[in-house]
């Protein structure tokens, strides 16, 4: 028998897709009702409407600045307002925004931006300061907006950025350009659901980060799915405790709350008392976010049930679920975590367990992350990429209207993904009877600290630039808190005297936060195979 599921639609959550460019849908949610919540961030409000306006001044003054349909806007930003208005700007110019992690640093700003040849780069002032200003070069003509800490009311939360910085001085603030272009004429390029929406970057196994493509239909697609797939309502509040920067946010955050025209609650960052209190203030009905985070509301004591009352779909992905976490949550907050399961590949989702059920549990007790969403195939395979029997283990093969369209300037990356019109997940599971997935392992090394994705190349490259290091390697221990933490095991050259404090130190300097190593071990030598590869999976 076949393991090849092909789940169309489920009778009790029957799926038609209304829109098939993403602009589109926000247009469909401003349109309903203009001057309903779009974005609630504290005390502040943006109806659709403002947020339209603020969309089309910004996106007026880029055209005026000679940015064209295609172009690529960076936005380096955390859950703030100004993300959605660079992100629909964007679009209104027929242009690809590229989302950037405000936990980079100079070193990989800069990567990113020399691969994406952005011509716009949006960012706070406190980034402008610590990470913008202190790139080496950057790409000629890139056109700098400075979000403002300030702008909206509360921003400088001192629970969120501390004391505000000084203004740029160079660029243009982005509220002064909402307050010129007010009565600029609408902006509107013809957008083709082929075309890309946005680009996130995600480390391939070799450590170089990779652009991944998002076509505006595969935007639209997979919110939409979503908020079918999760039951969502119109009109009720969605709370961002997943960064914006990465699929998650884009797409179960900010595209789903156009899918719903429901406001968005964002705090610019999560943290656990903060969302609580956005949760009640606004009475956010759904949301989604690394396990990490629900192990921090568990933990935090000041946390209290009756704040998270409204909560009532909440959702998990990135990295496994442990049981005991979904079982304590309930018992505190009485709400179920559920799973979902997906990549920046695939646009975010590709399984969830439905809104109306509980994820099963195998033998081991571990949790499936799901069945197929709608218009989705599942293949387990083996290595050559031949559908293996139910119960088989083999690696992860999607294939549906959310597989992005490719790597971003990287034909051959691409094509050694895709197998038969699937893409090859890199993950390795199997399908029970029912179709429900079990994910085994990963084939990647990749390392999740927190939710996050850490390379073991891209630490180790760094380590490697420290003059005395001699070899190293880069691996993933386990950790209460993190689930996994980033360790290294170094060796020096002759008569190197650093200490494993000191090349801590180093790296913290080099590379975002959740990177750097928290452990090194310094060892006379490292275990290597026959032809002198290091052996990770040996200091594991
Ligand atoms: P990213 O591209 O950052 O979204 O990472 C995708 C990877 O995260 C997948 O290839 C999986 O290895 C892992 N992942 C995603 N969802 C889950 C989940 N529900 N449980 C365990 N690992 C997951």
């Amino acid at each position: 028998m076949s393991a090849e599921r092909v789940v169309e639609s489920s009778p009790d959550c029957a799926f038609e897709a209304h829109f098939t460019d993403a602009l589109q849908m926000f247009d469909a949610a401003r349109d309903k009702a203009p001057q309903a919540a779009a974005v609630h961030y504290f005390d502040t409000t943006l109806s659709y409407a403002q947020l339209d306006q603020d969309a089309n001044a910004l996106a007026a003054f880029w055209q005026e600045q000679g940015v064209l349909a295609g172009d690529r806007v960076g936005l380096f930003l955390q859950n703030v307002p100004q993300f959605v208005i660079g992100l629909i700007a964007s679009w209104k110019l027929g242009a690809i925004a590229v989302s950037i992690n405000p936990m980079n640093r100079a070193r990989e700003l800069s990567l990113l931006l020399e691969d994406s040849q952005a011509r716009v780069l949006m960012c706070h002032d406190y980034l402008y300061h610590e990470v913008v200003s202190q790139l080496d070069q950057r790409p000629d003509n890139l056109l700098l907006i400075v979000a403002g800490d300030h702008e909206l009311q509360n921003r400088n939360d001192p629970r969120i950025f501390g004391v505000p910085s000084a203004p740029a001085g160079e660029g243009f603030f982005l509220r002064d350009i909402t307050a010129a272009w007010a009565n600029a004429k609408p902006v509107r390029t013809r957008i083709k659901s082929s075309d890309i929406a946005t680009i996130v970057y995600t480390s391939g196994t070799t450590g170089l980060p990779k652009g991944v493509e998002h076509s505006h239909a595969s935007y639209a697609f997979n919110s939409e799915a979503f908020r079918s797939w999760a039951a969502l309502d119109d009109g009720v509040p969605i709370l961002a405790m997943a960064p914006l920067f990465h699929v998650t946010g884009l797409i179960l955050h900010i595209g789903v709350a156009f899918a719903c025209s429901t406001p968005l609650v964002l705090t610019a960052r999560f943290h656990p008392e903060v969302f609580a209190e956005a949760v009640q203030t606004y009475q956010a009905a759904f949301t989604i976010g690394a396990i990490t985070a629900f192990i921090a509301l568990l933990n935090a004591d000041k946390v209290r049930p009756e704040q998270l009352a409204s909560l009532k779909k909440i959702y998990s992905g990135g990295a496994p679920i442990p049981e005991a976490v979904v079982i304590a949550f309930r018992q505190k907050f009485g709400h179920d975590i559920r799973a979902v399961y997906g990549l920046t590949e695939t646009t975010s989702v590709a399984t969830a367990v439905p809104h109306d059920r509980l994820a099963v549990c195998n033998e081991e007790g571990v949790l499936s992350v799901g069945l197929p969403i709608h218009a989705t195939h599942l293949r387990i395979a083996n290595e050559q990429g031949q559908a293996l029997p139910t119960g088989s283990v083999g690696e992860i093969l999607i294939r549906g209207p959310q597989v992005m369209r490719g790597y971003w300037q990287r034909p051959e990356a691409t094509c050694e993904v895709m197998s038969d019109g699937f893409l090859r997940s890199g993950d390795v599971g199997y399908l029970d009877a029912e179709g429900w997935l079990f994910l085994v392992d990963r084939m990647k090394d990749v390392i999740i600290a927190s939710g996050f994705k850490v390379w073991p190349r891209e630490v180790e490259d760094v380590l490697y630039g420290h003059p005395d290091v001699r070899e190293v390697a880069v691996v993933g221990v386990k950790d209460d808190y993190r689930g996994e933490s980033v360790k290294a095991v170094v060796s020096l050259k002759a008569g190197a005297q650093v200490t494993p404090e000191q090349l801590i130190v180093f790296c913290k300097s080099r590379m975002a936060a959740y990177k750097y190593p928290r452990q090194i071990e310094i060892r006379d030598d490292l275990p290597k195979t026959t032809s002198g590869k290091i052996m990770r999976k040996e200091l594991r």
